[in-house]
């Protein structure tokens, strides 16, 4: 039989099965904060649970802990990219990314990913699996271990498409929130979608205060189709709509993700019609050029044309960003460690 993955619980499942095997509610909350406070790497380090405790606990749940297959940090800005083994012996990655605001963890919410995005290296292999609520957890667990320093920001923008996995995702969120974990404020967590509008909408319904950012990548039905399969099952007046009902239900600002491809998206027409979406539920652009592509033959436009797109979002009133890109000199990409590992 499988056992049940103990750092999987919420707070309330766990008390249930500490006081199923005849266990005090306190010894729930110690066991709480070794896994998510104290991110504790395995059940022997848990010194106040006895250690008949520990090997029940051992018999009848799976402990889950991610093991770091290899770490590449960046010589220029001190991004980390860490490739973490599951315990079924796929391999994910994680990014840490240092700003002077903060230590923010990229995750993966899934191994592989079945959106198929064209210029995206996680769709290659297609979607493995998804991940549970302990294994996305984990990654940040590891992190801020290994670098022994707080990690204040997470996004859920790694391999995956979060809204495909959305009960763990769920379950996920609310143990990194929870003031007896990590304790993570949800308004430093983002989640990023490809647009299952559906998912949008009943996220809005959650009573969450995390960041919601829609991978938009082309302002109209025709481009999008063509960079996104998604956008074949959820058109894009859906996909607006679900985030327009997501901005007012929580009134939290919507972040537009565009991938600046050069020739593809990136005129002057294309920056036009990405402000008149944009303006209406007043989200915020986030402007990344591509990671080249070279079997599609996907680049990033000229400086110039980067600065000229954002200059026009400008005009039109929008709040503008370019993506500073990071870690150039290791691994950058989404996805690309991940592969090289595989390919290897
Ligand atoms: N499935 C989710 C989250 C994972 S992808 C989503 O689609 O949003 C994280 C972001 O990186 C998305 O905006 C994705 O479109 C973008 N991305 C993927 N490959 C890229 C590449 N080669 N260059 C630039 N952005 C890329």
């Amino acid at each position: 039989m499988e056992r049940t993955d103990i750092k999987s619980l919420k707070r309330e499942e766990l008390c249930r099965e500490m006081e199923a095997l005849g266990e005090k509610k306190f010894r729930a909350d110690q066991l709480y904060q070794w896994m998510h406070k104290k991110l504790a790497g395995s059940l022997e380090e848990m010194t106040n649970l006895s250690q008949e405790l520990r090997r029940r606990l051992g018999e009848q749940y799976e402990y889950i802990c991610l093991e770091i297959v290899e770490v590449q940090r960046s010589q220029l800005d001190g991004t980390c990219k860490y490739l973490f083994r599951l315990p079924d012996g796929h391999v994910i990655e994680s990014v840490l990314m240092r700003y002077r605001h903060g230590n923010t963890v990229c995750i993966s919410s899934q191994a592989g990913c079945r959106m198929g995005c064209r210029f995206c290296a996680s769709a290659i292999g297609g979607l493995v699996r998804s991940l549970r609520p302990s294994e996305m957890l984990e990654q940040i667990y590891r992190i801020q271990k290994d670098i022994g320093e707080r990690i204040s920001n997470v996004v859920v923008m790694g391999t995956g498409e979060p809204l495909d996995n959305y009960d763990n995702l769920l379950t996920f969120l609310g143990l990194l929130s929870d003031e007896n974990g990590l304790h993570i404020s949800q308004r430093s967590i983002t989640v990023s979608t490809c647009g299952i509008a559906p998912r949008i909408r009943s996220l809005a319904e959650e009573e969450l205060s995390i960041t919601l950012a829609l991978s938009l990548h082309a302002p109209t039905q025709e481009k999008r189709r063509e960079l996104m399969p998604i956008a074949v099952r959820y058109e894009l007046p859906e996909v607006l709509d679900a985030c327009a009902y997501y901005f007012r239900r929580t009134g939290r600002r919507i972040t537009f993700e565009y991938s600046l491809v050069g020739g593809v998206n990136d005129s002057r027409e294309d920056a036009r019609l990405l402000a008149a979406l944009a303006k209406p539920i007043h989200s915020h652009v986030n402007l990344i050029p591509v990671n080249p592509v070279t079997e599609r033959g996907y680049v990033q436009p000229e400086k110039g044309v980067i600065r000229a797109f954002k200059e026009k979002l400008e005009e039109y009133g929008i709040n503008v960003t370019v993506r500073r890109e990071l870690g150039q000199d290791i691994d950058g990409a989404c996805g690309q460690l991940r592969r090289r590992y595989l390919e290897g």
